[in-house]
């Protein structure tokens, strides 16, 4: 089947897709540490009205929360952002200025990490213009434009933010986790205000009830402050904090509530709003056990106070969206390969007595986003496990997910960024990546996930842990053996889910590259290879190569005083798979913990220097930035001249700054001072 190639890179017909490929352009900007991609929705036109009109409520739904996000950041958040972007759209002075670009840097960056704090590290950025320069720059404009205070003069509002944004003593990091410190008081985010972690401890410890087996998420939704003396819990509600957003979330969730797709849908929009409205945890997790049982719906969203990373105490939930639909023709690859999971069990080049003779398949959904908002927004993970709350888990389950086309969206990036035209040997092996590289690596990571990891089996009396500190890696080997060894197998290519039988020599080379050379642009110089990943595609990469050497199937060759991988005998190279499937699987199997040392002390670990210090030496000169993130896309309503709603449409045109912008014009209710 010819267009499953086509169908996974999210486009319609062949023909289509060539041009369609080639005119959306899915870089937008670099910046400090920073590139910003754009991400397609494909599949949008082809939902019904009614499903479009869905997404678009919840997209508004999801909008309406960036302010949230900024201000649980930190306090000033909002006042500096606001007084910035007064200063970036009035300013008259020259725009060409390095002060100017600077404080254009420094803005894209609060934009990127809704604060003022790295969105990834958590430290305070370092402005690179002086308190001068912005200093004339606000006074120069018209203090109308300023978020200013009640009463407060626009030289007032400099002295109570500039040491805030210049003074590095002041809020420098936004999640401090030192041992030994009071994280609550070091810490910038705005969980908690004149609490120290002490009292903020024993606040939560009182409520606790250790024979509770439902307990609510004690503090997820809610500010602890001191008031009076008196500790006391600002919930973010209807009527609470943050009610001016709040209220408008739940004005469009009404709407999505009138066009869900089912009614076990419309209850868990009518559940949401009702915990908004109440701001009572036992509400929500009412919502999470109804969200967690609808699985038919082919639209499905997070909209709420969710992951707790940014509560140093981990806590109290950033708030975050997204909108998002079933990509049913890329989990209609993965129920293929669940559904075959016995054939390809059976058909292993593993030892018959460690089979297993009754093996299940998982198959995971794979979603399609529609936006991406709050704490997913401009940075955003690509898989998405939830609820957190663990007693909801284990009795009522979660819903594990991937999203198809920021991954999509990550692979296209990469195609231009001269990677691949950097490190791989010839313009044959780029042009069979740029080909195939993104199908084949997408299959080789179901395999890994829907099949490797379930293959197989302990003999009787076997420890699990037998392997000890080496278990993970021989474990994360045995689940790439698998997809490596059945990328390449005829099999896939009757299921249809490659094009032709050449398909799988992309992933080869890429894999091989990888754990011979590129990965180690992620080692600093003089290390080891230490986390479980790195060192199982070494291993297999370092262990085929040596056994290879003879047959010069696999090479290490030097081209203009660069090392290049070379692939001689790719059926060879999968034998080697094989071979290494059928050891790394005794060894699991049996739990020989002295075979797991071996493999992994003499292949996974140590790094050469020399190659090392050269693939450090190219991969800086490709300017590559290492933190990536979305603007999203546009909705826009289409009405009759009775304002009947006709169509949704989707566009894609929309630059950076412009969207931050327009998102701070269109979906900022929250005042500057919370
Ligand atoms: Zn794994």
């Amino acid at each position: 089947m010819a267009c499953s190639f086509a169908l996974l890179t999210g486009c319609g017909g062949e023909q289509a897709n060539v041009t369609e490929m080639n005119k959306f352009d899915y870089t937008v900007e670099q910046f400090a540490d920073l590139q910003i991609l754009r991400y397609k929705v494909p599949g949008f036109e082809d939902l019904t009205l009614k499903q479009k009109e869905l997404v678009y409520y919840l997209t508004q739904a999801a909008l309406q929360g960036r302010d949230i996000l900024f201000d649980q950041n930190g306090k000033y958040n909002l006042r500096i952002c606001r007084m910035l972007e007064a200063v970036y759209t009035n300013y008259q002075g020259d725009k060409a200025s390095s002060d100017f670009k600077n404080m254009e840097v420094y803005l894209k960056r609060v934009w990127f990490s809704n604060g003022i704090h790295h969105h990834y590290g958590t430290e305070k950025f370092v402005p690179g213009f002086s308190s001068e320069f912005l200093k004339k720059a606000v006074l120069d404009i018209d203090a109308s434009l300023l978020p200013l205070a009640p009463g407060q003069t626009a030289e007032q509002l400099c002295d109570e933010l500039f040491p805030v944004i210049f003074d590095p003593a002041i809020m420098p990091k936004r999640v401090n986790q030192a041992d030994g410190e009071d994280l609550i008081l070091t810490s910038a985010s705005n969980y908690y205000d004149g609490v120290t972690q002490r009292e903020a401890e024993d606040f939560y410890g009182a409520m606790k009830d250790p024979k509770d087996e439902t307990p609510v998420s004690y503090g997820l939704n809610s500010r602890l402050v001191k008031e009076n003396g008196q500790l006391k819990e600002k919930v973010w509600k209807v009527d609470g904090l943050y009610t001016q957003a709040i209220e408008k979330i739940v004005y469009w969730l009404k709407k999505a509530e009138t066009v869900a797709e089912n009614d076990k849908q419309k209850a868990v929009i009518a559940q949401l709003i009702k915990f908004y409205e109440t701001g009572d945890l036992k509400d929500f997790d009412e919502y999470a056990i109804l969200w967690v049982q609808d699985l038919d719906s082919r639209i499905d969203f997070v909209n709420g106070f969710t992951e707790t990373y940014g509560d140093p105490l981990g806590l109290k939930a950033s708030w975050e969206s997204l909108v998002n639909f079933k990509d049913l023709e890329a989990t209609r690859r993965t129920e293929t390969i669940s559904r075959n999971a016995q054939w390809f069990e059976d058909h292993s080049p593993v030892d018959k007595a460690f089979k297993k003779e009754q093996v299940k398949g998982v198959s995971a959904k794979v979603i399609t986003a529609a936006i991406l908002a709050g704490d997913l927004y401009p940075s955003t993970a690509i898989g998405i496990n939830l609820p957190n709350a663990n007693w909801i888990r284990a009795q009522h389950g979660s819903k594990s997910v991937t999203i198809g086309n920021i991954t999509d969206a990550y692979n296209k990036a990469a195609h231009g960024n001269g990677f691949n035209e950097e490190f791989a040997y010839s313009e044959a092996e780029v042009q069979s990546i740029d080909k195939y590289g993104d199908l084949t690596d997408e299959l080789h990571t179901d395999l890994h996930e829907c099949l490797g990891h379930g293959s197989g089996k302990l003999l009787p009396g076997v420890d699990p842990d037998a392997l000890k500190a080496y278990g993970s890696t021989i474990e994360e080997a045995r689940a790439d053996l698998f997809g490596l060894y059945y990328v390449a197998d005829p099999k896939l290519v009757e299921l249809g889910l490659v094009p032709d039988a050449e398909a799988y020599k992309a992933e080869y080379y890429k894999y091989l590259m990888n754990g011979l050379m590129t990965q180690l642009v992620r080692i600093e110089p003089g290390n080891n290879i230490e986390e479980a990943h790195m060192r199982n595609r070494q291993l297999i990469a370092r262990w085929v190569f040596e056994k290879g050497a003879a047959d010069k199937a696999v090479e290490m060759v030097k081209k203009e005083g660069k090392t290049y991988v070379v692939i001689n005998d790719y059926q060879k190279v999968r034998e080697l798979f094989g071979e290494l499937l059928a050891e790394i699987q005794r060894v699991k199997s049996t739990g020989d913990y002295e075979g797991a040392r071996a493999l992994v002390e003499n292949y996974a670990v140590k790094v050469d220097p020399a190659l090392h210090a050269e693939v450090l030496e190219r991969y800086k000169k490709l300017n590559l930035a290492p933190y990536k993130g979305f603007v999203n896309p546009k909705y826009e309503l289409v009405t009759d001249e009775k304002g009947n709603i006709q169509d949704v449409t989707v566009s894609y045109d929309e630059g950076y700054a412009e969207q931050m912008l327009r998102y701070s014009r269109d979906y900022s209710s929250l005042p500057s001072v919370n």
